[in-house]
């Protein structure tokens, strides 16, 4: 069996065919365990199913590295298309969560380094700063500081690799008001998106590539 689809029996765990499943996934399938009729919850685990090795079976095809990386990323774009009903408030310009621990793949740890190879600036010191931090270090939480602002960022609050931006930015989308991710504390309504959270579990899942703090991936790239 593949290690991508091992884990808990299901009737402890319904989507324990997910190795590393993310924790909004998580808690989407528990938010409808506890509303939806036992068939009906076992229909949309079914369809999970199959999402999730649609999903793997695509990424797997796909050579590791750049192509691996750039698949993900358009795979994301078609997952988060799905949401495109909701009216959400997310605008250009818009950075709050570009001062959060933004994690990715090895994969598309890649294409940032092709970026960054090919001329794109990025702040060197911050970069170290950000690698030396365990994750989910608390200096996180000052989260509208410079010290957390992505290394990608420009001055002008834009995202310097906006094409290539990583799949969990892409799918990082609010119907809160802007205002709302650039104060601390604020209550904030993310949009959850069943596929996107499928389509990244299964990146994650797959193989030993790494998922982890964008810098903490990006720098050794940067240095081998
Ligand atoms: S990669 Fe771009 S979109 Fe993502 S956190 Fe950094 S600046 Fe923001």
């Amino acid at each position: 069996m593949d290690p991508a689809f091992a884990g808990p029996p299901a009737a402890e765990n319904p989507i324990g065919f997910i190795r590393s499943p993310t924790p909004q996934l998580r808690a989407l399938i528990a938010g409808q365990q506890r509303v939806l009729p036992a068939a009906d919850f076992a229909e949309m685990v079914g369809t999970i199913r199959r999402l999730f090795e649609k999903y793997t079976a695509a990424l797997g095809a796909a050579l590791a590295g750049l192509e691996r990386g750039r698949a993900l990323h358009q795979m994301m774009d078609a997952a988060v298309a799905s949401a495109s009903h909701v009216a959400v408030s997310c605008r250009r310009g818009c950075c709050g969560s570009c001062h959060s621990e933004v994690e990715i793949t090895q994969d598309e740890a890649a294409v940032l380094r092709e970026r960054v190879r090919g001329g794109v600036e990025i702040d060197q010191g911050r970069l170290e700063t950000q690698a030396a931090r365990e994750r989910m270090s608390p200096a996180w939480k000052n989260f509208w500081s410079t010290e957390n602002r992505c290394v990608l960022l420009s001055a002008e609050g834009t995202c310097r690799i906006y094409e290539d931006r990583p799949a969990v930015c892409r799918r990082l989308l609010v119907t809160t008001p802007p205002e709302a991710c650039t104060t601390a504390g604020a209550a904030l309504a993310p949009v959850r998106i069943l596929l996107a959270e499928v389509l990244l579990s299964a990146a994650i899942s797959l193989g030993d590539r790494g998922f982890g703090s964008l810098s903490k991936m990006l720098r050794p790239m940067l240095q081998a």
